[in-house]
């Protein structure tokens, strides 16, 4: 339920209406917009009685959100979400670019390709130090090591840093050099962790489960938002289906009805969309066409020798040509490359 208040309401009238909500055992949100403030309430609201609200000075109206993600739906947030970072924002009217080595393999190889990125001016550097992988044979990332080498590039260059968290313990190590906490694909049901993320300083970056539907994902984000934190970006990185001609099927057609259910800023993921570096920039492009606020994209100084995500990752080369066009794309639909 959301209770609108009148545009000459006071403050006191709103600080009365989120002390009814509370007195009911339930949950006040209060979201101040561009011409009312509207206060929203989770819990179990099944047995409110609107009238009780109606009654109070400066309220306008009740609306009921029909949506199970209550925080997360545009019924209860009209205006798009901008999710600032130190460096850069994630919103509407923007196509932000995030880009960087799937793992993090070395000071040396993450500053080349942080370096990289500020002279094409990109300001968000991602690299995974606890790294998800299949099997456990593979490279597990850096871990604290690889941290340490995050913390280093923030201070050293001042880039913004997306890294991935695995576990719920693990927050409060990466906070500290991370300015987005990302959540992969095979987390984005992790219950505890997506608890854990709600009490995070810092803005999440939720991959969508590998075969979640659009309803489950923005139930998962509605976690973090439950928790306190409203610093969520979704990220469409490819489902599973049938079709075996890339390692997942880029979802674009998720990008429209995500946006319009929600105002969580959206982006895409080609990287792990495609799996193969030969269709990253069309399915790049597409994603930008298809109304997503910002990519993120595995880039390598030498693909063929990168410990994970190879065949996917892009070449410098291939990279700065993508770059440029998203810029030339980003400038017919004008929208700011961030
Ligand atoms: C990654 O970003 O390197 C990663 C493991 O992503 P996903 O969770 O989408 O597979
Ligand atoms: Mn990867």
């Amino acid at each position: 339920m959301l209770v609108v208040m009148q545009s000459v309401a006071t403050q006191d009238q709103i600080d009365q209406v989120v002390k009814r909500i509370q007195e009911l055992g339930l949950t006040a949100h209060e979201m101040p917009g561009a011409t009312r403030t509207a206060v929203g309430m989770t819990g179990n609201i099944e047995a409110i009685d609107p009238r009780s609200f109606e009654a109070l000075g400066g309220v306008r109206e009740l609306v009921r959100v029909t949506k199970p993600f209550k925080l997360a739906s545009r019924e209860m947030h009209a205006d798009d979400t901008v999710v600032e970072t130190d460096t850069t924002s994630l919103g509407p009217s923007t196509f932000t670019i995030v880009a960087g080595p799937c793992s993090v393999e070395s000071e040396s190889m993450a500053f080349e390709v942080a370096e990289h990125l500020l002279a094409k001016g990109v300001k968000m550097f991602r690299g995974g130090v606890f790294k998800p992988r299949t099997s456990p044979y593979s490279f597990q990332g850096m871990e604290d090591d690889g941290l340490k080498i995050l913390g280093k590039l923030r201070e050293a260059l001042g880039i913004g840093v997306v890294t991935e968290v695995m576990e719920k313990e693990q927050v409060s190590r990466v906070e500290p050099v991370a300015d987005v906490l990302q959540v992969g694909t095979r987390n984005m049901q992790n219950f505890p962790l997506l608890k854990q993320m709600g009490k995070a300083q810092r803005p999440v970056l939720l991959k969508r489960g590998m075969s979640a539907t659009l309803e489950e994902w923005l139930m998962a984000a509605e976690y973090v938002l439950a928790g306190g934190n409203g610093n969520v970006v979704l990220c469409e990185r490819g489902i599973r289906t049938f079709a075996d001609h890339t390692r997942n099927t880029l979802d674009l057609s998720v990008i429209p009805p995500a946006k319009q259910l929600s105002h969580l800023p959206v982006i895409v993921d080609p990287s792990h969309g495609t799996g193969k570096r030969a269709y990253v920039k069309a399915m790049a492009l597409a994603g930008l066409a298809a109304g997503a606020d910002g990519m993120i994209v595995e880039i390598h100084p030498n693909p063929d020798r990168a410990v994970s995500d190879g065949a996917q990752s892009l070449n410098f080369a291939q990279f700065d040509d993508l770059l440029e066009s998203v810029h030339a794309l980003a400038g017919v639909l004008n929208r700011k490359v961030n």
